[in-house]
């Protein structure tokens, strides 16, 4: 028991001395002194300063389990005043400043976080979910690298993603080169985007040579302002979207027509025509192929939306000359479908040609991006009951941003 060293490592403490360790109920409670060798330092900068007042009573950290035991550990620690920081308190090896958790303890639940499910994460370490939230901001502020993420950016897509049911959004900044998560702020505004090209800096942002979005203006706006070396193109995931969204008001018409109808079967069978209809056509499986070929049987302007959104998506896959081609037949095709979500849709593209034609010249989109927005998405239903957006953009930074959280105690 008295042999520090054992423990110290154990529970991953530092430089400091165990002073006694002890069974209270289901807890181990494992006191320490931290060293205090050439006077305490400030816990914010670590900085040596002067003490200002000596131990304030015992303050417990939650320690990562010793077998099935809570392990805790016990100092009595005092403030410092700090040239910068004030009056704070000093700084311990074992735990960040404000946490009540140890580092190793807090690393662990990061990685947990990023692994695996929500439950599993709160069950294992016996904490809230909201605690996740809080220990994943430190994890990633621990992490975060900013300087060497946005040194050799060159080609960035930027998208907005929302969260809380729609009511609160994301701006998102991807790099293409490396499919990594760059940057994450609350909001989708100018003045939000704004903030990242203002990190980035005057010089870095004249290197940036390619930007896709999802060709919102707010987007567009900052970008021409910020980095005007860089040509801007539409990430052709966006107009598939779209696309996507127009076949589904189509189908969701011609279903409502059915069912007023009184042809309920009618109306059955084709709410079993969505996933058919929705997925790529080349990776339907043969029984959404039939379904596929009943739609065109019985139901025209629903089989011809379904067509629209096809060749939009295919306009994407071929080489300029032809895409260019599709396109201008597609706009035509579009406009006398007699579908109004498509007539709306020839609209919408016609006004973001300039956008597309730039990125089938450059093939600005690539797979990467679109994986990494597609996968924050996912993420962003885990941010239920996090007390704000800031948990969120931690767990999405120490995802995708290249910083992936350790296990305590493993040499990466
Ligand atoms: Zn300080």
């Amino acid at each position: 028991m008295r042999d520090s060293r054992v423990w110290r490592r154990l529970l991953g403490l530092g430089a400091v001395r165990v002073e006694a360790v002890e069974l209270e109920d289901d807890r181990l409670l494992v006191q320490v002194l931290p060293s205090r060798r050439g006077g305490p330092r400030c816990g914010q900068c670590r900085r040596r300063c002067p003490g200002y007042d000596g131990p304030r009573g015992r303050r417990r950290w939650r320690a990562l389990d010793l077998g099935s035991l809570r392990a805790y550990v016990e100092a009595e620690i005092g403030r410092v005043s700090c040239p910068e920081h004030g009056v704070v308190i000093e700084h311990v090896p074992w735990a960040a400043p404000g946490s009540g958790f140890t580092r190793a303890f807090e690393d662990q639940v990061a990685w947990l976080a990023v692994e695996c499910s929500k439950s599993a994460v709160a069950v294992l370490m016996r904490i809230a979910w909201r605690t996740v939230g809080r220990i994943l901001e430190r994890v990633a502020r621990r992490l975060h690298r900013p300087h060497l993420q946005l040194a050799r950016l060159r080609r960035l897509g930027i998208d907005e993603i929302s969260f809380r049911k729609g009511q609160r959004y994301l701006t998102v900044v991807v790099d293409h080169v490396s499919g990594r998560l760059v940057w994450a702020a609350e909001g989708r505004d100018e003045g939000t985007l704004a903030g990242f090209f203002q990190l980035l800096g005057r010089r870095r942002c004249l290197r940036i040579t390619r930007v896709s979005a999802d060709g919102a203006t707010w987007i567009t706006n900052v970008v021409r302002r910020a980095c005007p070396n860089a040509i801007i193109g539409l990430d052709p995931f966006h107009a598939v979207a779209w696309a996507t969204r127009a076949l589904d008001e189509v189908r969701r018409q011609v279903w409502n027509q059915a069912r007023h109808g009184g042809d309920d079967a009618h109306a059955r069978q084709l709410k079993r025509s969505r996933w058919a209809l929705w997925k790529n056509a080349e990776d339907l499986s043969p029984r959404q192929e039939r379904k596929l070929a009943w739609v065109a049987r019985v139901n025209q302007p629903l089989f011809r939306a379904h067509l629209l959104k096809e060749h939009l998506r295919l306009v994407f896959q071929l080489p300029l000359e032809e895409a260019v081609e599709l396109l201008e037949q597609w706009l035509q095709w579009a406009w006398r479908s007699r579908l109004d979500a498509f007539v709306r849709l020839g609209d919408t593209v016609a006004n973001h040609l300039d956008a597309i034609l730039v990125t089938l010249e450059h093939r600005l989109s690539n797979a990467l991006v679109e994986a990494v927005n597609t996968r924050i998405r996912l993420l962003t239903r885990r941010a239920f009951g996090f007390h704000s957006a800031r948990p969120l953009i931690a767990l999405a930074m120490l995802s995708f941003g290249g910083h992936r959280p350790q296990l305590p105690g493993r040499a990466v």
